[in-house]
């Protein structure tokens, strides 16, 4: 029989098979079955039709043999078949299904495409020196055999075969000193791999399974005994409905596939009919994983194709914002071998992912409305990663996630949402009030909170870095503005009590501009304020930069050292004025001492440091004395 050549991309694809390093090997077994499960399949829809078919549906099925003298692994079917014809079209040359897109001569991408998708048939080769394909198609009399040991080429001939169907033998590859093979030989590992991959296929995988047992009548003489296993459980959990599965069972499924010890905060299961066809099973954690704020953390849900696993981390699915959910979704609108540049421009999974993000959306508002104790611990989790959310891309999502963020208040110093800060505003109140800092207690503490608690108006304390970015990115909420408390312009005054400000301010210039220089630089001005109510001292930013952000700012790696436009401001009403103006009059030097003591308490009280505290320590001293 002459040897015929495959087709020069079959040939590349061979090739690289043949030569794999990529590490999922294992996946041939995953396209073997699913190629097996698709033959059942067209067998199946052919017998509804087809009086000729007298297998019922409980007859098909996929059985895996194993044999460790020969070194072989059998998977046969009876499905469809392939005449003399399909085998040389099918396995000749590549299915022109997509499965790859020669697109690249780069190693390494070749491999990941293998890892993400698998390439059918031609998988075989990593494990396998040669292949057979034994075949009897529907409806033909002649059985032919294919056989290849690789990129040479490929021989067809006829052969013996009862049962229509298609056997394929791989004869597995020695071990080597990177690669032990014969773990493909091993029944543990073959069970294992169905499980991991195949688990759901609508068809059972069964396999001759060896025990060793008892002898009967003996007490210490073993017997090898075998017997068939189904290997898949057949139904995929997420396939039936909502009504037949309990609690238990969703969240014993989510521990067992995602590897989480504790039970999730939320389950969402979901089926879809429409423009898009998929079920979706979700699931938001209770903890972050411990590498979620890290580089390393990869989010993503399983994509299945009917049942067949087809990416273990699809990141498509899922917006960075809500990169902590787990799950997966199954749908048949995709196709089994699609890879993965395909997969990013595919319309359907693209209409899939919006309606996912927006049914985790619904699912998180309607746990703030109905479980806030439940949100409330979802939010410490995962709030941060939402607050990121607004601000990333520009602020592009800010809106579909003003209603889910929470802030700590000082209000009963409860976490709220922004629309119960909306509902509590006092009559003309047009902006949200905010403080930055460390912690609520510390925020709680700060000069300029006082007088504008004092005035019955809530503030939001501000105590994740990235706080402040994502209310200046989403600039209003319900047509109110956002106000730092630390920057200029409350507008709590009345015209005639600016008025008044502004002439104490005048009256006193030399002196403040003498205390502004005496600072050489650390602020842009001096002035006296009455937004303080017992505290002396404060110092607020103007322009776009609060303290805080310039805090923010100069951590990150590659931050910058923009520089917050500071204004150390003095409480007017403060008997300090008083002797600032005296001194100013008499004593110079203590004019010095104190407006530097003065700024070094207001830089405390900000949880900024001290540049010098040895000099501060000294000058207070010195005042002691
Ligand atoms: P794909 O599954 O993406 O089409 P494969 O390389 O896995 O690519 O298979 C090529 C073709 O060979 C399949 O489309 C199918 O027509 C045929 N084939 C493979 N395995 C079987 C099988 N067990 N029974 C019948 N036909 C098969």
């Amino acid at each position: 029989m002459a040897k015929k050549q495959f087709k020069a991309e079959s040939k590349k694809l061979m090739d690289m098979m043949i030569n794999s390093i990529y590490t999922h090997k294992e996946i041939f077994l995953r396209e073997l079955i699913s190629n097996a499960s698709d033959a059942l399949d067209k067998m199946y829809f052919k017998s509804l039709t087809d009086d000729s078919i007298t297998l019922s549906r409980s007859d098909y099925q996929i059985k895996i043999n194993v044999d460790r003298d020969m070194r072989t692994l059998t998977i046969e079917d009876n499905g469809i078949g392939m005449s003399e014809k399909e085998l040389e079209n099918n396995l000749g040359t590549i299915a022109k299904s997509g499965s790859l897109d020669f697109k690249t001569e780069n190693k390494a991408d070749d491999m990941s495409i293998i890892g993400q998708f698998g390439v059918g048939f031609y998988s075989a080769f990593m494990v396998s020196d040669s292949v057979t394909v034994r075949s009897l198609a529907h409806g033909e009399d002649q059985a032919y055999c294919w056989t290849s040991k690789g990129v040479d080429g490929y021989t067809i001939e006829p052969c013996i075969k009862d049962t229509v169907g298609t056997k394929i033998t791989l004869h597995i590859k020695d071990d080597t000193e990177d690669e032990h093979y014969s773990d493909f030989l091993e029944q543990y590992t073959i069970m294992g791999l169905v499980k991991k991959y195949s688990d759901f296929i609508r068809y059972p995988i069964r396999m001759m399974w060896e025990t060793n047992r008892l002898k009967e009548g003996s007490e210490n003489e073993y017997e090898k005994v075998l017997e068939e296993r189904t290997l898949n459980s057949m139904i995929p959990l997420w396939k039936k409905n909502k009504s037949e599965i309990t609690k238990e069972e969703f969240n014993s499924f989510y521990k067992d596939q995602f590897g989480d010890w504790q039970e999730p905060a939320k389950v969402i299961h979901t089926k879809v009919e429409g423009n898009a066809t998929y079920t979706a099973l979700l699931y938001v954690p209770k903890q972050p994983p411990f590498d979620y704020y890290s580089k390393n953390f990869e989010k993503g849900l399983q994509l299945y194709s009917s049942g067949v696993m087809i990416m273990e981390k699809c990141a498509d699915l899922l917006p960075d914002y809500f990169s902590f959910v787990k799950g997966l979704v199954d749908s048949e609108d995709l196709s089994l071998n699609i890879s993965r540049e395909m997969l990013q421009h595919d319309r359907q999974l693209k209409l899939i992912a919006t309606n996912i993000e927006r049914k985790v959306r619904n699912e998180l508002l309607a746990m703030l409305k109905n479980d806030r104790e439940t949100y409330e611990e979802f939010f410490k989790a995962f709030g941060t990663q939402l607050k990121f959310g607004m601000y990333e891309d520009f602020g592009a999502n800010k809106d579909k996630l003003a209603d889910l963020v929470l802030f700590t208040s000082s209000y009963e110093k409860k976490p709220v949402t922004l629309a119960e800060y909306v509902d509590r505003c006092k009559e003309g109140q047009n902006t949200i009030y905010y403080a930055c800092g460390e912690s609520a207690d510390k925020i709680d503490m700060l000069p300029q909170a006082e007088l504008i608690k004092d005035n019955g108006y809530e503030i939001l304390y501000l105590t994740d870095n990235v706080d402040e970015f994502a209310l200046q990115i989403l600039a209003s909420y319900k047509d109110k503005t956002f106000t730092n408390i630390s920057t200029e312009n409350l507008n709590l005054d009345t015209e005639e009590e600016k008025q008044q400000l502004e002439a104490i301010n005048e009256e006193s210039k030399s002196m403040l501009e003498t205390m502004k220089e005496t600072l050489a630089g650390a602020v842009t001005a001096v002035r006296f304020t009455n937004r303080l109510k017992s505290h002396p001292v404060c110092l607020v930013s103007e322009g776009v930069l609060s303290l805080e952000m310039e805090k923010v700012l100069s951590q990150m790696p590659n931050g910058t050292d923009a520089k917050a436009e500071v204004v150390m401001e003095i409480n007017k009403d403060h008997p300090i004025s008083e002797k600032l103006k005296q001194l100013a009059e008499t004593d110079a030097d203590k004019l010095e001492k104190y407006t530097k003591i003065l700024y070094a308490q207001a830089r405390l009280i900000e949880g900024l440091t001290v540049d010098n505290p040895t000099e501060l320590s000294n000058m207070i001293c010195d005042l002691m004395l």
